[in-house]
């Protein structure tokens, strides 16, 4: 069934089956489905993120593991813990991060926001781990930043 996503608005208010994006790593082995919308993105300035992503920051956005569908590539999905109890899944063939998942938040899968594939209606909420961010990318917004992990009052966003 193909997805659909609109820009119209009236899907803000009234999210259901339509609403959904795909996604998949920079070889294409993996791919998957995010069957909801999508939460406020996370920037990571932390400095496993840098090294993870090769960049500046990391944007996440936390998904319910039961609105993400693996849809193809699980026999190269390798995993580093890159904390106790923390995992990071990539690509074993291309190696691009896809999510991170916490033992102790298993509901929740952290997917890596620039993996997906359709235009996004929700946008970067808050920079975390700033104390930790490289001196050669300015901050030029004004979104809230903590210099450590910022664990908001809603369960779906534990420190990235
Ligand atoms: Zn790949
Ligand atoms: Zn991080």
């Amino acid at each position: 069934m193909p997805f659909e996503v609109r820009y119209d608005g009236a899907l803000l208010t009234e999210p259901g089956p339509s609403v959904a994006y795909t996604g998949g790593c920079l070889c294409g082995a993996i791919a998957f489905r995010i069957e909801s919308e999508l939460a406020p993105i996370q920037v990571c300035h932390c400095i496993q993120c840098r090294k993870a992503q090769g960049g500046p920051f990391a944007t996440n956005i936390p998904v319910e593991a039961s609105a993400f569908r693996l849809l193809a590539g699980a026999q190269l999905l390798k995993t580093f813990e890159s904390a106790p109890g923390k995992q990071r899944f990539f690509c074993g063939r291309c190696g691009s991060p896809v999510y991170s998942r916490r033992e102790s938040l298993p509901s929740i899968v952290r997917v890596r926001a620039g993996l997906i594939d359709q235009p996004l209606r929700t946008q970067p909420a808050w920079h975390a781990y700033t104390a930790s961010k490289c001196n050669w990318w300015p901050i030029d917004d004004d979104l809230p930043q903590y210099p450590e992990a910022y664990v908001p009052a809603t369960n779906d966003a534990s420190p990235p």
